[in-house]
């Protein structure tokens, strides 16, 4: 069988300190998985089950990027996230055995169109306009668990042109690493590539055309990109 069109590569992250790379297939993000900044969001952080969206595998932007100022947005956001690789899938995964599914870790970006999102909110609508646009996942390389181990704890934070804006602690997720990994998959079957970006502290804000974003995960690395003016 021959097809019709060119395959397109596979959005892949580098993995630090080698010459592998790691394919990515799905992206999963968790909705306010801290307390402050369900709070900003004006919700409650009471503890309900954690609750999921997606961005498309090509939306990964490789660290030390220019990205393009995305379309249509008038209130782009910012929320800075330790991603989590999975390297071995499966369903129905138990707590206590969540991290041996676990590659590697990388610090990323869930940029969001807040404005979209609002909108969409409001009228009940998916999120995906808000959430799922080109170039709205950028990514580190990943750091192997194997190297770092699992970061539990630890700061991570945000500068925005150099001033810090998003900051908080890896111990203040609401559900854990493992909490997470094992809710995700009661809901589908996680895949070796899939990535989970495990929400965001507080301090949410815009990023306008020409902004430099710093972000940083205690033990898994930096992250920098600059929106094209
Ligand atoms: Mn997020």
């Amino acid at each position: 069988m021959s097809y019709v069109i060119d395959f397109r590569p596979t959005p892949a992250l580098p993995v630090a300190e080698s010459n592998q790379a790691f394919p990515v297939g799905r992206i999963y993000c968790v909705g306010r998985n801290y307390a402050e900044h369900a709070r900003e969001m004006g919700h409650d952080p009471e503890r309900e089950p954690p609750f999921f969206f997606m961005k498309p595998a090509d939306a990964i932007v490789p660290n030390g990027a220019t990205i393009p100022y995305p379309q249509v947005t008038r209130d782009l956001h910012h929320e800075i996230e330790m991603v989590v690789a999975i390297g071995r899938g499966g369903a129905d995964i138990p707590v206590e055995k969540a991290l041996d599914h676990v590659y590697g870790y990388g610090v990323g970006l869930d940029m969001t169109r807040r404005d979209l999102q609002g909108e969409a909110k409001k009228m009940g609508r998916p999120w995906e306009m808000g959430k799922a646009f080109d170039h709205s996942a950028p990514c580190t390389a990943l750091k192997p668990a194997a190297m770092v181990g699992h970061p539990a704890k630890g700061a991570i934070w945000l500068k925005v042109n150099g001033k810090t804006v998003q900051k908080g602690d890896l111990a203040e997720m609401i559900w854990n690493v493992p909490e997470t990994i094992s809710h995700l998959s009661k809901l589908i079957t996680l895949k070796p590539g899939d990535l989970i970006m495990s929400g965001t502290p507080a301090g949410v804000g815009p990023v306008r055309p020409g902004d430099r974003l710093e972000g940083h995960v205690d033990g898994v690395g930096d992250l920098t990109v600059t929106y094209a003016k």
